[in-house]
């Protein structure tokens, strides 16, 4: 039957008759049969991936492309008229992640089936995820995401756990989503309580966060400002590496293996430490069953390894003893057994698990306990060795390594740009998407005016479709002829979105005084705040406050847009990157482990304006100066600016002008008349007296290097060249190299 056959038997009607709803369908129904006919092959070794969050963004899309079947699907709609993109965008995008951390752990899924390798994801169903970002006041509210209503990706299976907690015991029900690779089929385990019950949340996302029976698998991530709310998030850690657990054990016994080979069967990638009950969970379940605790222990040493994504060290992970020891009574035995088995070979605090607070800490616990901890980038590796974790490096060399992020490129460029993909496969033929370093035979075009006009032609194409985008979804009408300016990513202090908007506020105010950019201006932001984060809320009021200031100002809005995304998630993610023109990856250096944010927009020919930081610097060696806007601090200073503790922002506000006059404008009139009093100064004070992130050391040179930016945008042929130099060296970031990596060094699969 070819496609066309099969498409229309399932949707029982003539296509060219058929709505996009019963496209839709019909295209599921057409999924999954061609998925039934793949023979997934068990290996002996499996591997889990553990994850508190895995933002997976619409399946049907890269379904398909996996499947192998994109293109003709495309090709047959569009006979009858119809438009593939329309009719998947009907899929509701699940809610189970939050930022770059939970993206990399889709891709890494992606690529793993993709790559042929037996392998899982391990998470919760959470029945309202993250939240939903809605603006109201020129500020951000939540509200429950309950994106499980007509599911059409989620299996229920009949594998249920007991977890036993000090209070009671809960039991699980697992649901799976199929993640489909070219010719083997694995499974994202999403484990819930049938008690969960979403009726006891209130539209601004308030429970009883006490209720654990029935809040369990609500929300990721619910607030910790409060005590009720670390509990909540303890119950949940536990809850996940519980269910992980068993089913590895259990996966490992149908499959015949013994416990005593336990890390023959199965390897375990740890994706931050949220999940990293699970090492004491599987020595108390080995143990459990018979087995000694130091066997059960050299076992799990051998089976479990650990991602580490952050050195900030508010974001490093502890634990009250005492809420451990109320919670999960069992384990902060097991806990207590492996701190002392360190303590009594080191005597280096830094390296103790429990501390002399009696603060429990995670990561380190992972590093004792796996047998390989990776960086997510070169410097991010270097930092931890040298500096963060060095003093676990000296006694572990072996166990640490390098595996720079990676994206997937079927999902990012395939399936996002279908315009630069093909044009892609015309010039250099479809063999690339084997093996994306290829793309590097781009660059044999990079003096062709041909290929360079065409790719400002696709790049135009993307801005007028994402201009229609905006238009639709938040009725805002923007200029696609305008420089698309993008910072697109959560909302962190370490990543500056403050900074980018001082610029703004800086070319506003030169703006009203008469000097005018060549081209006009369109500022994208997307990102969410955590909902207890003060500062980044304010700063979203900020950005929001100056949208709807320039919005009305005639005057200005032709010479200068700012617009936030509402609710940014992968959908956006997927309309934003393949329209922008600069990226802005501007974190302090030292501060962002990776950024996969900079990698998609390379891959769609944006050029970065960045800092030297994360693979910011991969991507620099990758393109060389020439084709990208490096400014700022260098991580050596700013880790020895931190050493010293003598940064003054009162200072550089005092001598600088511009800097003065931006901060200023910050609770200027105007501003007021449309925003929060209390928000905005809060933001300025914080600014002025703390500046943490060191925004203003290299506002300068940010400030300048944009402009340089801005003028060589408008050497049209120049800025294309650069972007094709951009695009023929993304190949490296596809997560198929990564994931080859991490078999090959760490997992080991064949
Ligand atoms: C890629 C991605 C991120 C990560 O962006 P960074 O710039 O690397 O922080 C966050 N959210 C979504 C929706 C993404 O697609």
């Amino acid at each position: 039957m070819t496609l066309s056959q099969r498409l229309e038997k399932n949707c029982n009607k003539l296509i060219y008759d058929c709505t996009d709803e019963e496209l839709f369908c019909g295209i599921l129904k057409t999924i999954d049969e061609l998925k039934n006919e793949i023979k997934t092959k068990d290996e002996k070794k499996k591997l889990y991936y553990i994850s508190a969050e895995f933002l997976i963004g619409k399946l049907m899309e890269s379904n398909l492309i996996n499947l192998g079947v994109y293109h003709d699907m495309r090709q047959i709609l569009s006979e009858y008229g119809k438009d593939l993109s329309k009719i998947t965008e009907l899929e509701i995008e699940p809610s189970l992640g939050n930022g770059g951390l939970g993206r990399l752990a889709s891709c890494f899924l992606d690529s793993i089936a993709y790559t042929g390798i037996d392998g899982d994801g391990v998470g919760l169903l959470y029945h309202c995820g993250l939240f939903k970002q809605v603006f109201k006041e020129n500020k951000q509210f939540e509200t429950p995401n309950l994106w499980l209503g007509d599911n059409t990706v989620l299996n229920k299976t009949d594998i249920s756990y007991t977890v036993p907690f000090g209070d009671m015991t809960l039991k699980s029900r697992l649901y799976t989503i199929d993640i489909i690779g070219k010719d083997r089929i694995n499974k994202l385990n999403l484990f819930d309580i049938e008690t969960v019950d979403e009726k006891i949340v209130t539209d601004d996302i308030r429970y009883d966060k006490a209720d654990i029976r029935r809040n369990l698998t609500l929300f990721l991530y619910p607030d910790d400002s409060d005590e009720a709310g670390r509990r909540l998030r303890l119950y949940q850690e536990y809850f996940m590496a519980s269910n992980g657990a068993q089913l590895i054990i259990d996966e490992t016994l149908r499959r015949g293996g013994r416990l005593e080979d336990l890390a023959d069967y199965a390897v375990v990638q740890i994706n931050d430490t949220h999940p990293s009950l699970i090492i004491p969970e599987l020595i108390r379940l080995l143990c459990e069953r018979g087995m000694d605790m130091d066997t059960s222990i050299k076992i799990v040493e051998k089976m479990c390894a650990y991602t580490n994504h952050t050195i900030l060290a508010e974001a490093l992970e502890k634990w009250e003893a005492k809420t451990i020891q109320d919670i999960i009574p069992e384990i902060y035995e097991i806990i207590k057994e492996l701190d002392a088995r360190k303590k009594s070979e080191c005597a280096d605090k830094s390296l103790h698990i429990i501390d002399d607070n009696s603060l429990v800490h995670m990561a380190r616990m992972d590093i004792h306990y796996s047998f390989s901890v990776n960086g997510v980038a070169a410097l991010h590796t270097e930092i931890l060795k040298k500096s963060e974790l060095n003093d676990f490096y000296k006694i572990y060399p072996e166990k640490f390594n390098n595996k720079t992020n990676g994206i997937s490129m079927r999902r990012w460029l395939t399936g996002a740009n279908p315009r630069l993909d093909g044009f892609i496969e015309e010039l250099i033929g479809r063999d690339f998407r084997n093996d994306y370093e290829k793309l590097k035979s781009l660059e044999r075009y990079k003096d062709d005016n041909r290929v360079l006009s065409k790719l400002l032609e696709i790049k135009a194409e993307n801005k007028a479709d994402l201009c229609d985008y905006i238009k639709e979804k938040q009725g805002i009408d923007l200029d696609p002829n305008s420089v698309f300016d993008v910072q697109i990513k959560r909302l962190h202090e370490y990543k500056r979105q403050q900074m980018n908007v001082l610029y703004l506020i800086t070319k506003y105010l030169d703006i009203k005084r008469g000097i005018l950019p060549k081209r006009p201006i369109t500022a994208i932001f997307g990102a969410k705040a955590a909902p207890a984060y003060t500062i980044a809320k304010d700063i979203i009021h900020l950005i929001l406050c100056i949208e709807e200031l320039i919005e009305k100002d005639k005057a200005v809005s032709e010479h200068l847009r700012v617009v936030m995304v509402e609710n940014y998630n992968v959908t956006w993610a997927e309309k934003i990157i393949p329209a922008s023109d600069i990226s802005e990856q501007i974190s302090l250096a030292s501060k962002e482990a990776s950024g996969t944010g900079n990698m998609k927009m390379m891959l769609n020919g944006a050029l970065t304006l960045g800092t030297m930081d994360g693979a910011n610097i991969e991507i620099s060696s990758l393109v060389g100066e020439d084709n990208i806007y490096i400014f700022g601090k260098s991580s050596d200073e700013v880790i020895e600016c931190y050493k010293k503790n003598n940064y003054k922002p009162y200072d550089y506000y005092e001598k600088d002008a511009r800097i003065k006059e931006a901060v200023d404008f910050i609770t200027d009139k105007d501003i007021l008349a449309l925003g929060d009093k209390e928000s905005l100064t809060r933001l300025k004070n914080e600014l002025i007296k703390k500046d943490y992130f060191m925004t203003f050391p290299d506002f300068e040179d940010y400030y300048s290097t944009k402009d340089k930016m801005l003028s060589d945008y408008e050497n049209r042929m120049g800025w294309a060249k650069q972007s094709l130099v951009n695009i023929a060296n993304s190949g490296y970031f596809s997560s198929d190299r990564t994931i080859r990596e991490y078999n090959s060094d760490i997992w080991r699969i064949v």
